[in-house]
């Protein structure tokens, strides 16, 4: 990144540029640009704080800093990244379905039955849930991932999780074969770095008032500590308006592809986290080009132990697997 200043800009707004730039751990190179005007060479930098030095005219992107997960150039294709044998970012838009946390075996045999039937290839639920209150169901813990490996090895499905802690990172990876880092977690660099340091394919899932380049920043703790198997997954930012839970962010999706190479989810379930909303927006995430999506469902949502009005039943997922096969083709898409 290049910061080409005003003419106006003083000497102190130039010896102020250079010390962003060495505390963000690079070396501020100073260059003459066009007419006369000062540049300096600000890698590592991000736009926000480059935008924020005084005396900067503008800013000239070049490579940008999130370097590993960054699309390079247009020609470049979307990263196929393999859970299980099954490619997300390919031309498939991989459905991945379950319930908002595991609750007990048979929930979650009906919510693997439901899943497969409506087309899924992921089985989803929490064994470790972030829960907003100490006082709220924390899930099953060992045994939540021990039933979740059950459901999905009988139904031939693979298995996405949340894992909260780099403590536990060893443990969810013996049973899933995807790790997800959560919204709430999306800043734990500790995290980023131990999901990076194992084998398995991350979902990474944008922190709830992140903005995408701060959201590529963290995907680059796990690239760079050694894993580039991630997928992304939107589910909705915090607004103004208690009329949805989040505000589901769709033009995350083309804005993100012209970013980076990475395969992009979406989650309109906490997304919206009003259940008439989910199919419509699931439909709308694969119009707007998502290699994912992923759906609550519940066998009872009136009983579900989490997240219940948001969950769709067995019935109302068939339906959305059927719907999502028609836009899909309609993208060119399968
Ligand atoms: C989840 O998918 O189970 C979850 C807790 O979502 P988020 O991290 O997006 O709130
Ligand atoms: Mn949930």
């Amino acid at each position: 990144m290049i910061l080409v200043f005003e003419p106006t800009a003083s000497a102190e707004d130039l010896v102020r540029a250079e010390q962003v730039v060495r505390r963000a751990g690079a070396d501020p190179k100073r260059l003459t640009a066009a007419g006369g005007r000062v540049a300096i060479e600000a890698s590592g930098v991000t736009l926000e704080e480059a935008q924020a030095v005084a005396g900067v005219a503008f800013v000239l992107e070049g490579t940008p800093a999130y370097r590993r997960v960054a699309r390079r150039g247009q020609g470049e294709g979307t990263r196929v990244v393999y859970v299980r044998g099954v490619p997300i970012g390919g031309p498939e838009v991989v459905l991945i379905a379950g319930p908002c946390a595991v609750e007990h075996e048979e929930q979650l045999e009906e919510c693997a039955r439901a899943a497969k039937s409506a087309g899924a290839r992921l089985l989803r639920g929490g064994a470790f849930k972030p829960r907003t209150s100490p006082y709220s169901f924390q899930g099953l813990g060992d045994d939540g991932l021990r039933l979740l490996r059950a459901a999905a090895d009988r139904h031939d499905l693979a298995v996405v999780t949340e894992v909260l802690e780099p403590a536990a990172v060893g443990l969810v990876a013996e049973h899933a074969d995807m790790l997800q880092v959560g919204s709430r977690n999306m800043q734990n660099t500790a995290l980023l770095r131990a999901v990076g340091r194992q084998k398995r394919p991350v979902l990474l899932k944008r922190g709830m008032s992140a903005t995408l380049e701060e959201w590529l920043f963290a995907a680059e703790y796990i690239a760079d500590a050694g894993n580039e198997d991630i997928v992304l997954c939107e589910r909705g930012v915090r607004t103004f308006d208690p009329a949805s839970r989040n505000l589901l962010d769709l033009a995350a999706v083309p804005l993100l592809r012209a970013r980076t190479h990475l395969p992009l989810a979406v989650d309109p379930s906490h997304g919206v986290g009003v259940k008439a909303a989910v199919l419509p927006m699931a439909l709308a995430a694969v119009a707007a080009g998502a290699d994912a999506v992923m759906i609550e469902c519940h066998p009872e949502p009136g009983t579900a132990k989490s997240d219940g009005f948001q969950a769709l039943t067995p019935a109302e997922l068939a339906v959305l697997g059927a719907r999502l096969r028609v836009v899909a083709r309609a993208v060119d898409r399968s």
